[in-house]
């Protein structure tokens, strides 16, 4: 086969019909009667199935409990609520990120404090967080950004010595490990999306889980105006509340959703599997291509694990490219037949509705150094080595690719992490 760039008049990498590579969420006739069962029973806004769910969610979780959602920004809301923050607090966060792992503490009146992301993780630094610390900050929401962990035990150290709680926002990574343990259990309380475009989609729908009575009799309290009885709730501070939520917002989940949920949580593990062997097939491919790396652990030295691969993302060196950018790559990839978007969320400290904030130098430069890449739901080698041979011919004819290069524009990604959606 020619080496002739696509972009430049050479055949396709991608020749190959995708068939069912991409097609996410698997929907089986399980789930489609699990569904129906719900409709013909006139279910919808009951909570017996969301119950149902919820048990086998903190088994399959490892915690004690789980708390159904209508989906996941809420979730994140009420395990901030859950946490005890309110009017005043300061609560670390990441800039490159899903808007919703940042703005529901503004919703409780406290104030979102950006950290630096790590280049190679796309997570918090663990070293950027002491310095930001106040008398006012009260936690940690932590987020396993584009399905790679965050750096949990240095991170975790830092929460303990300064008393803050950890929230991980598990949106991007549920079922993933860290160290041979499940994400979602280091924090006080994780808190996640489970809508449709994401790793484990069930619908619109949110899922918090936690160990600790108090963060989940707070969270009920807040938005789960049904639960919140006398009989559900042991903590006295609440008690004299119960009958209204605290939040003045509803918080449960749709039972078309937890019917889809149940069934979908019982593959979820397996169907990862292929996840990964899928994903690292590709990487594996590329491995050693000048201007492009990996973002994803080494599985078998660390035990930690990609989970579903949510938002995948590959690392951009243009350095190694003859100063290539991003833009210009990314168009020549797409024209091999093989989708390739450039850039990451846009750092969120750049938008008005924060106010000015200081700079976040790796934040602000993250564009122009990371792209979505295919995200393949099939181990299927033959057709995913096409989609690696698309990104191994842009990379090999940068010289050839520097001709025409507009460069980057100003800004490079979006506010909605769904841009890299679909493949
Ligand atoms: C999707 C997402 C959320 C919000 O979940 P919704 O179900 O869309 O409300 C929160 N945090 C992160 C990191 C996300 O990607």
């Amino acid at each position: 086969m020619s080496e002739k760039l696509a972009i430049l008049g050479g055949e396709k990498s991608v020749l190959l019909k995708p068939e069912d590579l991409f097609t996410w969420p698997i929907i089986t006739p399980e789930d489609e009667a699990a569904t129906l069962e719900v409709l013909r029973r006139g279910a919808m806004s009951d909570t017996d199935v969301t119950q149902a769910f919820e048990k086998e969610f903190a088994e399959w979780q490892g915690t004690t409990y789980a708390l159904g959602y209508c989906n996941g920004t809420a979730s994140i809301l009420g395990a901030l609520f859950g946490c005890g923050i309110g009017q005043g607090d300061e609560v670390l966060c990441i800039s490159v990120v899903y808007w919703a792992a940042v703005l529901p503490v503004r919703t409780l009146g406290a104030t979102p404090v950006f950290v630096e992301i790590d280049p190679q993780t796309l997570c918090m630094d663990p070293t950027d967080i002491e310095h930001r610390i106040t008398k006012r900050t009260k936690a940690l929401i932590v987020v396993h950004n584009y399905a790679h962990h965050a750096d949990l035990d240095p991170i975790l150290d830092v929460a303990r010595k300064h008393g803050l709680k950890l929230i991980e926002d598990v949106s991007h990574a549920q079922g993933g490990m860290y160290k041979g343990r499940k994400l979602g259990t280091f924090g006080d309380v994780a808190a996640m999306s489970l809508m449709a475009g994401k790793s484990l989609a069930i619908g619109e729908g949110g899922m918090l889980v936690t160990n600790n009575t108090e963060i989940y009799e707070r969270a009920i309290a807040y938005g789960h105006y049904e639960r919140f009885t006398s009989a559900n709730i042991t903590s006295p501070d609440l008690q004299c509340y119960v009958g209204l939520p605290l939040g003045g917002v509803k918080h449960r989940m749709h039972q078309l959703s937890s019917a889809v949920g149940r069934v979908q949580l019982r593959a979820y593990d397996e169907r990862c599997v292929e996840i990964r062997q899928a994903m690292n097939h590709f990487w594996d491919k590329l491995e050693g291509v000048p201007g492009i790396r990996a973002h994803r652990v080494d599985e078998a030295a660390t035990g930690s694990t990609m989970a579903g691969w949510y938002g995948a993302h590959g690392l951009y060196c243009p350095e190694e490219l003859g100063g290539l950018s991003i833009t210009r790559f990314a168009e020549a990839v797409r024209a091999e037949g093989a989708s390739c978007q450039p850039g990451a969320n846009l750092p969120l400290h750049q938008h008005r509705l924060l106010g000015p904030q200081p700079p976040l130098p790796i934040s602000d430069g993250i564009g122009k150094r990371t792209f979505f890449i295919p995200w393949f739901k099939k181990y299927q080698p033959q057709k995913i080595e096409e989609y690696a041979r698309a990104y191994r011919k842009a990379a090999k004819g940068a010289e050839k690719l520097i001709a025409e290069d507009p460069g980057d524009p100003a800004t490079l990604g979006n506010f909605s992490s769904r841009l890299g959606r679909r493949t």
